[in-house]
């Protein structure tokens, strides 16, 4: 992550939790029966209830209660990242947690009908297009699907196999392969998305899945015209002493976020599933283990970040770790019935801190 002053701090992931408001058939059903977890967030605490009178308290850098509104969500796990984004530095916001706990909803909801609704995605280009200028930047859009160690594009469903390419020297991650749209306006984006997850249901129709199985991830590339050679990074070390103080022509400055919608974390009854849905599954916990994997080295500041186990953090290896800035945001529903699959989601937040 990056300081105010542009020097370079450890990059930890800052992780929040989010709770969804008890469903219908919750509200009926569990009627009788506490949520599962009691939320402290003023002091950012967390309880997971063991019994009727104990349970164990987390901490998270934010907790997100059922009434937390959509655009508090996005402006405490997301805006930090898109504000360093715009600055220069790569960015990434990830969330997991179990299907039907409101991953898509924080993150993709378009609110057409409800503006108030609209999700991480549709704010964050909103804050882009506000502060790019028009004349001399740019940002342009990819939205994927990594399903089975495949990368597919919501964008163009024939293109179903793109391939990552990564500089050796450098780091960085592209995929030549993949559409890569212009923004201009909020309505274009928000119709492009729309699209994206139609063909993001079609897809999954024919291979017989849901969309909970794969990864949905949306990379939004950044060009800024910066005037006199200052890139708005600091030297390597933080002194900028020895910077060219003369005039320079304009560059180019790049940056990128990826927003992923994680594949549902919940385990997968591999005595009922047939070997399609048992492949599934272990794809799913290859990708989702090597992410946390890259979150636990992150979070103990290791030198080492595993990202070659699986396409996904293969995909994120430039753009968490170093000088990006990622935020991972945990969701969980109420339901005490759930109260197994919501304590490993929230042990998954907690290796990350
Ligand atoms: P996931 O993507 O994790 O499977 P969804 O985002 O599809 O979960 O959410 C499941 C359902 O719960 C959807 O109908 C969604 O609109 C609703 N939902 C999720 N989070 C919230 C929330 N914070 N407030 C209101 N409804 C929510
Ligand atoms: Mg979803």
């Amino acid at each position: 992550s990056v300081a105010k002053d542009g020097s370079v701090v450890p990059g930890r992931v800052r992780v929040a939790v989010r709770l969804r408001p008890r469903n219908a058939e919750e509200l009926v059903a569990d009627a009788d029966f506490a949520d599962c977890v009691e939320l402290q967030p003023e002091l950012k605490r967390l309880k997971l209830r063991k019994n009727n009178w104990d349970s164990d308290t987390y901490e998270f850098d934010e907790v997100l209660t059922e009434f937390a509104s959509q655009k508090r969500v996005y402006e405490v796990v997301a805006k930090p990242v898109v504000e360093s984004v715009l600055e220069g530095y790569n960015g990434t916001v990830m969330a997991y947690g179990q299907t039907g706990t409101g991953k898509t909803y924080t993150l993709g909801c378009l609110g057409e009908e409800d503006t108030a609704a609209r999700g991480i995605m549709v704010r964050a280009m909103e804050d882009i297009l506000t502060e790019l200028c028009p004349e001399t930047d740019s940002a342009s859009v990819s939205y994927l699907q990594l399903y089975m160690e495949t990368i597919q594009d919501m964008l163009d469903p024939s293109n179903d196999n793109i391939t990552i390419i990564e500089d050796s020297k450098t780091g960085d991650v592209s995929l030549p392969g993949a559409t890569l749209v212009e923004i201009r306006d909020q309505r274009s984006f928000v119709e492009l998305l729309r699209v994206g997850e139609a063909h993001r249901f079609a897809a999954n129709t024919k291979l017989n899945t849901e969309s909970s199985r794969s990864h949905a991830i949306l990379m939004v590339h950044i060009k800024r015209s910066v005037k006199g050679g200052d890139s708005g990074l600091s030297s390597e070390n933080g002194d900028s002493s020895h910077m060219i103080k003369t005039l320079k022509p304009a560059i180019i400055r790049k940056s990128k976020i990826v927003v992923v919608d994680l594949a549902g974390s919940e385990r997968i009854d591999k005595s009922g599933s047939d070997g399609h849905a048992l492949d599934e599954a272990k794809s799913i916990n290859l990708s989702l283990s090597a992410l946390g994997k890259c979150i636990n080295a992150l979070a103990e500041n290791s030198a080492h970040i595993p990202v070659r186990d699986s396409k996904l953090t293969r995909l994120l290896r430039d753009s968490f770790g170093g000088t990006a800035r990622t935020s991972l945001i945990i969701t969980i529903g109420p339901s005490p019935r759930h109260r197994g699959e919501t304590a490993s989601t929230i042990m998954f937040g907690q290796r990350a801190m």
